[in-house]
């Protein structure tokens, strides 16, 4: 799948759409959810263009995946979940219910989360 300019994260990243940031450095952006599901649910998203996970895996460099990951876990102790537990949780393409095509993790705690999620059928 090509890369949509203007997705909705894409124009989070240019400055066009506000949002709660809560952790940046020169590869990331991480923010508060607009929608919930936990008491702490962060998006932690690359500033690349990368639509998903395996598009991620595939053509991001070395110092890309390094700062994603770390930003994940720096978010989890900046938001008071790290010691308590969390769920990381990427949706990749429309099986997954996917709804913006940029890639991003969805860090989920302060609550216990429940079990993994139960695919139907
Ligand atoms: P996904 O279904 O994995 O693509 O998740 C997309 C997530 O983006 C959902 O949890 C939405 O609540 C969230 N979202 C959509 N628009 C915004 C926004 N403007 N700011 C923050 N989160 C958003």
């Amino acid at each position: 799948m090509a890369y949509d300019k203007n997705n909705i994260f894409a124009k989070i990243l240019r400055g066009e759409i506000p949002c709660e940031v809560i952790d940046e450095d020169e590869y990331t952006l991480s923010f508060a959810d607009i929608n919930p599901q936990a008491p702490v649910h962060i998006l932690v998203i690359p500033k690349g263009a990368y639509t998903d996970w395996s598009d991620f895996a595939v053509h991001a460099s070395g110092e890309e995946m390094s700062a994603f990951f770390k930003a994940i876990s720096r978010v989890a102790e900046l938001t008071g979940i790290g010691k308590t537990g969390y769920r990381v949780i990427s949706n990749i393409g429309p099986d997954s219910h996917q709804e913006v095509p940029h890639l991003h993790m969805h860090v989920l705690g302060g609550t216990p989360i429940g079990p993994l999620v139960v695919a139907k059928g």
